[in-house]
């Protein structure tokens, strides 16, 4: 959410000073029983959001693979032209 600081902070994340007036995000973090609200500057939301997208990124993509086993079958049966083994018969 938006924030305005009333005071002079520090960003919780890179601890830059953000002056008051300055606008910031609060963020609410979940750690362990309790949340709190922690201040960010938008340097690191921007971290935050794209450390976020590619975690979403890997997670759509196991989705993409696990539904699909169909086509792995016949992809299974050994190829034996490319194994010099198979040739000693
Ligand atoms: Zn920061």
């Amino acid at each position: 959410m938006p924030y305005q600081a009333a005071r002079k902070v520090k960003c919780s994340k890179c601890e830059i000073a953000i002056c008051m007036g300055e606008n910031a995000v609060i963020i609410p973090m979940k750690s362990g029983a309790y949340s709190r609200k922690r201040i960010h500057c938008f340097n690191c939301l921007n971290k935050i959001i794209e450390q976020t997208r590619k975690d979403l990124k890997k997670i759509e993509d196991m989705i993409v693979i696990i539904p699909a086993p169909q086509k792995s079958l016949t992809q299974i049966e050994p190829d034996n032209d490319d194994d010099p083994v198979a040739l000693s018969e």
